[in-house]
C-alpha cells in the first residue's frame, strides 16, 4: 500500500491582508492550524557537511549573536503561554554548543512542557548521552544516512561514523527512548542504504524514519534527486514482505508509520510526495533570535529584539502571535512558484 497523497493542492496565502483578532491568545494562524511545537536551533555550527544540509564553505554566525540560554529560556517561558508544550531543540548540530545539558536542565524545569527531544548527527553523542539523561532529556532523534564508512563520507564530507554508532549504543545503554534514527535518501545514491538501516533498526530497537530529500541545502536541487517514500517502501516490501500502516498515525506528525510483517516499525517523512502543511503545527527559532513560520519561509521575525538587553514580554508575545498568524498555506515545493529560503538548513534547524 502506498502512502496517500494530500486532500487539496496547496496554495498560496494572503492571510498578511487579515487582520488578527486581538482577544486571541492562542498561536493560530489563518488556516485555522493551532501551534504547539517549538524547535529551538542553538547553533549553526556542524561538525559535520551534509551535503543536503549546508555547503562546504560556510561562514557561521558570530557566537555574540546567538541567543544565550537565558535569552532562550525566556524566549520559551512566553512562547508556552501560548500554547507551546512540545520542544526540539536542534542546529546546526546542539551538542557542539558549549554547556548544552544546562539549556536542557532549563527547559526541563519549565512547567507546561510535555516533550522536550533533540536531534543530533550523533558525533558527541557518546561523551554526551549521560549528562544529557541526567539533565531530563529522555527523547532522541539521531541522523544517520548510511552503515557504511566511505559513504558516510561522501555524504557528510566528515569521517564519523563509528562515533555516531557509538553514540547511539550508548544513548540506548544510557536508557533513552524512544531512539528515532532519520536517514535523508537520495536517489541514485541511497538505494543500498535502505535495507542495511532497516535490519540495523530493528535488531537495534532504534525507529528508523526515511526523509525525503527537500530543497534546503545548498546544492542545486531536482525533484529527480528525492528518493520518493514509495520507492522506498517498495525496497523495503521487496526484502521483507508488505508493509502495513501502523494505528493512531497522527495527522499532525510528519512522520506515516508502517509496520513490517514480522513487528518493527519503519516511518516516512515525505516532505515532497506527501507534504504535510495542512497539518503544520511548527515554529521555528533560529540560533540568533529569528522567529520563522515554516522551514521555507522567506520572511522572519528578529525576536532577539524583545529579548536583548532585557525581556519585554508583551512585545515578543504579539510578535510570535503575529508570526503565527501570518503563516502561508503550504511550502508549495511541488510548484513553479517554489522560491528556496536563503538560509540552508543548518542555519534554520531541522
Ligand atoms: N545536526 C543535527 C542532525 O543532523 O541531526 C540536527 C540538525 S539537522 C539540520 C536536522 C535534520 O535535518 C537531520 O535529520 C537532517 O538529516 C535533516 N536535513 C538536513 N538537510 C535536509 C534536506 N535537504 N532534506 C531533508 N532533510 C534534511
Ligand atoms: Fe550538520 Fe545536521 Fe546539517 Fe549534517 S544535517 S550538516 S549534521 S546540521
Amino acid at each position: 500500500m502506498s502512502i496517500p497523497l494530500p486532500l487539496f493542492p496547496l496554495i498560496p496565502s494572503a492571510s498578511q491582508s487579515l487582520p488578527r483578532p486581538s482577544t486571541e491568545t492562542r498561536l493560530i494562524d489563518t488556516f485555522g492550524r493551532i501551534h504547539n511545537n517549538l524547535r529551538v536551533s542553538v547553533t549553526d555550527r556542524c561538525n559535520l557537511r551534509c551535503i543536503y544540509c549546508m555547503p562546504e564553505e560556510v561562514t557561521f554566525k558570530p557566537k555574540s549573536e546567538l541567543l544565550t540560554f537565558e535569552e532562550i529560556v525566556a524566549f520559551v517561558k512566553v512562547a508556552v503561554e501560548l500554547g507551546i508544550n512540545k520542544i526540539r531543540l536542534t542546529g546546526g548540530e546542539p551538542l557542539l554548543r558549549r554547556g548544552i545539558t544546562d539549556l536542557v536542565r532549563m527547559i526541563c524545569e519549565i512547567p507546561k512542557i510535555e516533550d522536550l527531544s533533540l536531534t543530533t548527527n550523533g558525533i558527541l553523542l557518546k561523551p554526551l548521552a549521560r549528562e544529557l539523561y541526567q539533565a531530563g532529556l529522555r527523547r532522541l532523534n539521531v541522523s544517520l544516512d548510511t552503515l557504511d564508512p566511505e559513504r558516510f563520507f561522501w555524504l557528510s564530507r566528515r569521517q564519523g561514523l563509528e562515533q555516531v554508532l557509538e553514540g547511539l549504543a550508548e544513548a540506548k545503554d544510557v536508557g533513552f527512548s524512544p531512539i528515532k534514527v532519520n536517514a535523508v535518501a537520495l536517489k541514485n545514491f541511497s538505494e543500498a542504504d535502505i535495507v542495511p538501516l532497516a535490519r540495523y533498526c530493528r535488531d537495534h530497537d532504534f525507529e528508523l524514519r526515511f526523509i525525503e530529500y527537500m530543497p534546503i541545502g545548498a546544492e542545486p536541487w531536482e525533484r529527480e534527486k528525492v528518493l520518493l517514500a514509495a520507492e522506498i517502501q517498495a525496497i523495503l516490501e521487496q526484502e521483507f514482505g508488505p508493509l502495513t500502516p501502523a494505528q493512531g498515525n497522527d495527522p499532525r506528525n510528519p512522520s506515516f508509520d508502517f509496520v513490517y510483517p514480522e513487528g518493527g516499525q519503519v516511518g516516512f517523512i515525505s516532505s515532497v510526495s506527501r507534504p504535510f502543511c495542512h497539518s503544520c503545527n511548527r515554529l521555528r527559532l533560529t540560533a540568533e533570535g529569528k522567529l520563522r513560520n515554516c522551514l521555507f519561509s522567506l520572511e522572519e521575525t528578529d525576536v532577539r529584539l524583545w529579548l536583548r538587553p532585557q525581556l519585554a514580554a508583551e512585545p515578543l508575545r504579539q510578535a510570535i502571535l503575529q508570526t503565527v498568524w501570518e503563516k502561508w498555506e503550504g511550502h508549495e515545493i511541488n510548484s513553479a512558484h517554489f522560491l528556496k529560503p536563503e538560509r540552508t538548513m543548518h542555519a534554520i534547524g531541522g
